[in-house]
């Protein structure tokens, strides 16, 4: 299964791929994630994405796509994965047709984390995140049990530098202008809009009420094209 996490910053798709993925199996991909540990590591993508990040602006296509590519072509993806902020743009999600056609994927299922504008900033200027396991926090409304430490591991938690409030509404504005519009490419398939200004456990309900009829078909990791010959997913019905 190839699902889509599709939603405006904060609206929590970070805090529910998490979940999701735990509860399918399959990995859990934010190409967020992926380009924050590029900067951190200091190489070649992450000093060209450093400068955009900060700002609120995208990524180019060509970069986030040949990281995308690189790493669903990994064994742990190959009977499925859930994309984090990722397509953001058209083009994005015409490559990742192309990928999903070559790996013998189905195509997608996507789940719109729909969010009002005038909610997002300050959710995300309340967001703290777990630098090591990457749990999400929010001062509002999920806070840690000790002030500023992860409960699952004890690290330190960070205030990511794109959640200043000035960023964050370059960042909205970003995902209105450019991101938004891709939703008109999959509203003809495999497409669920999910009201997402309700708890995290209420919004997670929402999806496995959704993904639990294609799992009974399925099996979480049966993603194989019928008749690619390899459709070897653990626990096809
Ligand atoms: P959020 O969804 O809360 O904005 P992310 O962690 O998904 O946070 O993304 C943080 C930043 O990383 C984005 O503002 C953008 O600069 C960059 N980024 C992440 N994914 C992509 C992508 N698919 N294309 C281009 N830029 C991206």
């Amino acid at each position: 299964m190839v699902l889509l996490l599709f939603g405006p910053p904060g609206s929590g798709k970070g805090t529910q791929s998490g979940k999701i993925s735990q509860w399918l199996g399959i990995p859990a991909i934010s190409t967020g994630d992926m380009l924050r540990e590029e900067i951190k590591a200091g190489s070649a993508l992450g000093n060209a994405a450093r400068a955009i990040m900060s700002g609120g602006g995208l990524v180019s296509d060509d970069l986030v796509n040949r990281m995308l590519a690189q790493r669903v072509s990994a064994p742990d993806c190959a009977h499925g994965f859930l994309l984090d902020g990722y397509p953001r743009t058209v083009e994005q999600a015409e490559y990742l047709d192309g990928v999903l056609n070559q790996q013998q994927l189905e195509s997608p299922i996507v789940l719109h984390l729909d969010v009002p504008m005038d909610a997002l900033v300050g959710r995300l200027t309340s967001r703290r995140q777990c630098p090591q396991c990457k749990r999400i926090y929010n001062l509002l409304h999920q806070p840690p049990k000790t002030p500023g430490i992860c409960d699952d591991d004890g690290t330190p938690l960070i205030t990511r530098k794109d959640d200043s409030e000035e960023v964050v509404g370059e960042r909205i504005r970003t995902y209105d202008e450019i991101t938004r519009p891709v939703l008109a490419y999959y509203q003809d398939r495999k497409y669920h809009q999910i009201r997402g200004d309700r708890s995290p456990s209420y919004i997670f309900e929402a999806i496995t009420g959704i993904l639990e009829p294609v799992v009974a078909k399925n099996g979480s990791s049966c993603c194989k094209k019928p008749g690619s010959g390899s459709a070897s997913g653990n626990g096809s019905a």
